[in-house]
């Protein structure tokens, strides 16, 4: 157990919609982090890779479930403060929309240094000017740029400076929250590159979530695939993108281009859009968009499985 950085069991997130109405955005999620590893979360829009991410680094309370980091449970909140320094610090996320998740009016100086100056971190190399510019230079940038404002940067700039600004907190488990999505195509092959290099230098942690699936597959040792709250499928990555085996994630990774225009696609197109999350259907959520429907997926929720060491599906076609 001890090379497991996070462990979540159970994850449940509803939001309030009103009086009488919630939205079970997560609906008992479980997996574990080990350290070292990049665990690529997929799924589309609205299937709840946001909420986990924002449950996992404390912006969102939990309904329900555990999540121990470090072997800290970070819902309970006695044992949040009692570890909070190192609760806020260790773990570090970085936002898709780079041009909303840094402030226009500071300079990069100031947006890599503001964490260390929150946390009261003596920076490791003199001055607060000196961090920011090494962890410029890490990530790739001119020690130039460290006056420039967010709008004078280019969108791999932006992105490199939130970066760069987590990194300053020397993380553990870095949470990339869709990274690449907000960038051009050339653009983003740097910064997984960028993110890969990182993560060996400094053995870093990720939860990598994505919806692009090729990217994931690239980077990722263990994938997880969420539909409408669960995580319905669980794996090696190698596994996965082999032997995929619940119906949903058939038909996602059906839809990954091949880069070879002679070869033929066996497509599976799914039928409609995912449900809303405030009234999922009953029994199996994917039900309703399944071409393998049986009965009793219209009334019993299927219980995860594991097919073969390490890899865990949510689906009643592999019942006993
Ligand atoms: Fe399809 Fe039934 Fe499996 Fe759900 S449980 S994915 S409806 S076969």
């Amino acid at each position: 157990m001890d090379d497991i950085l996070l462990d979540v069991q159970d994850l449940t997130h509803c939001f309030r919609l009103g009086r009488n109405r919630t939205l079970r955005a997560l609906d008992g999620v479980s997996f574990q982090l080990r350290r070292g590893e990049i665990f690529g979360l997929v799924g589309e829009s609205g299937s709840g890779k946001s909420t986990a991410a924002k449950c996992i680094m404390n912006i969102l309370r939990p309904t329900a479930g555990k999540i121990r980091y470090l072997g800290v449970n970070t819902c309970d909140p006695g044992q949040f403060r009692s570890h909070r320094k190192l609760l806020q610090t260790s773990r570090q996320i970085i936002f898709q929309d780079s041009t909303s998740s840094l402030n226009p009016r500071m300079t990069v100086a100031e947006i890599i240094a503001e964490p260390l100056v929150i946390h009261r971190i003596r920076p490791s190399r003199g001055s607060l000017r000196a961090e920011a510019a090494f962890q410029l230079k890490c990530v790739g940038m001119d020690p130039g740029c460290l006056d420039k404002r967010p709008p004078e940067l280019s969108g791999g700039q932006r992105q490199r400076t939130a970066i760069a600004r987590a990194l300053g907190m020397s993380p553990e488990l870095l949470v990339a929250d869709e990274p690449i999505a907000s960038l051009d195509v050339s653009i983003q092959a740097q910064i997984i590159n960028l993110l890969q290099e990182l993560q060996e230098k400094y053995k870093l942690t990720y939860l990598f979530i994505s919806h692009d699936l090729s990217v994931v597959e690239h980077i990722s040792d263990t994938v997880g695939v969420m539909y409408l709250g669960n995580l319905v499928e669980y794996g090696d990555t190698v596994d996965i993108f082999k032997n995929p085996l619940h119906p949903y994630t058939k038909a996602l990774f059906s839809a990954i281009p091949i880069p070879d225009p002679t070869a033929k696609m066996n497509r599976i197109v799914l039928e409609g859009s995912i449900p809303s999350p405030a009234n999922p259907p009953a029994g199996c959520k994917f039900h309703t968009r399944c071409a393998n429907c049986m009965e009793k997926c219209k009334h019993e929720a299927p219980e995860q499985k594991e097919i073969e060491p390490g890899h865990f599906v949510v689906c009643h076609l592999y019942d006993k």
